[in-house]
């Protein structure tokens, strides 16, 4: 222990991290609230992750976010995991206590929801189907929401079926599976269209799913936010229907880990929004 207040330490821990948005995200709030306090990446290795952990808190560390590939095997090394980080099989804020102890929360799914709820005010989940395409460790996230918001039916597609089927056997009767070859047959009626795979990613091969069943009342939302406009999302707006950037919800979930660590809780705004794009 020392003696005097330390300046509070926070950081994202992955492999690799140079491309976080994280640091920039969260100095940003900062230095608006005027909060001595730092926030850095912190590149660690998978042999290392538990060492490191456990040193953070004794050099001023007060939390951290986590992301690939230490989302999941840092379930293991928290003293107190939440509901949703369990049910989700994944962690991505660390809070370290006073006591010592660490606590291992999920936010994704909070950004999600709020990321949809702000930016499309019509958004009614629970009136029609939701369409979820990909079964990776993102869709968990949106799945755990979809459900807690009532969606009455979540149509989960993937490339690889088996990790759709362990979700639905997972999360139970209200998903659906469907063969990533009909994956256009159940865009019909979803009141919500949600892309949670890498595809339309800078890098990554188009999303290429045809949309003709799209309907116009639909709320259609991209995880992807680089580019920040996918082709899904403009193809979707030609057609009608009301489009989210994934952007948003990197931003929102954010806003709980800051909040503990800091404690303020911060804005979501467009200056933000700028500053995370580097306008
Ligand atoms: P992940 O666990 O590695 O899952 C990747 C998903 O993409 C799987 O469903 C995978 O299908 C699918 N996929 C990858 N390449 C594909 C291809 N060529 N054809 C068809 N499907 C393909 O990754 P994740 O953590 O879920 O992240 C997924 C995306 O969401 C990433 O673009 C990530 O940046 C984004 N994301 C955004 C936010 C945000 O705040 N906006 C938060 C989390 C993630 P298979 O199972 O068949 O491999």
């Amino acid at each position: 222990m020392t003696d005097h207040p330390r300046i509070p330490l926070a950081g994202v821990i992955g492999s690799p991290v140079a491309h976080s948005k994280s640091p920039r995200l969260h100095g940003y709030w900062l230095k608006k609230y005027g909060i001595a306090g730092h926030y850095i990446p912190l590149d660690v290795a998978q042999k290392d992750l538990p060492e490191v952990i456990r040193a953070l808190p004794k050099a001023g560390f007060v939390g951290a976010n986590v992301t690939i590939p230490h989302k999941e095997s840092v379930l293991a090394l928290a003293d107190v995991v939440t509901d949703r980080a369990a049910l989700i099989g994944a962690a991505n804020t660390l809070i370290f206590r006073p006591d010592g102890r660490i606590h291992a929360d999920n936010t994704d799914g909070y950004g999600f929801t709020a990321n949809l709820t702000l930016n499309a005010p019509s958004w009614q989940p629970q009136t029609g189907p939701a369409a979820v395409i990909g079964a990776g460790g993102a869709a968990r996230a949106v799945i755990a929401s979809l459900l807690e918001v009532g969606v009455p039916e979540i149509r989960l597609t993937n490339r690889t079926k088996a990790r759709a089927e362990a979700l639905r056997t997972e999360f139970g009767a209200r998903v659906v599976v469907y063969d990533w070859v009909q994956a256009a047959n159940m865009l019909e009626d979803a009141a919500t269209v949600v892309n949670t795979t890498a595809l339309g990613m800078v890098g990554k091969p188009e999303f290429r799913i045809p949309l003709d069943a799209l309907s116009p009342r639909a709320v259609v939302t991209d995880l992807v936010y680089a580019p920040l406009r996918t082709q899904l999302l403009d193809t979707a707006e030609a057609m009608g229907c009301t489009v989210v950037d994934g952007l948003g919800m990197l931003l929102h979930q954010a806003v709980p880990g800051f909040e503990r660590w800091f404690g303020v809780r911060p804005e979501v705004d467009q200056a933000l929004r700028d500053a995370v794009l580097g306008a």
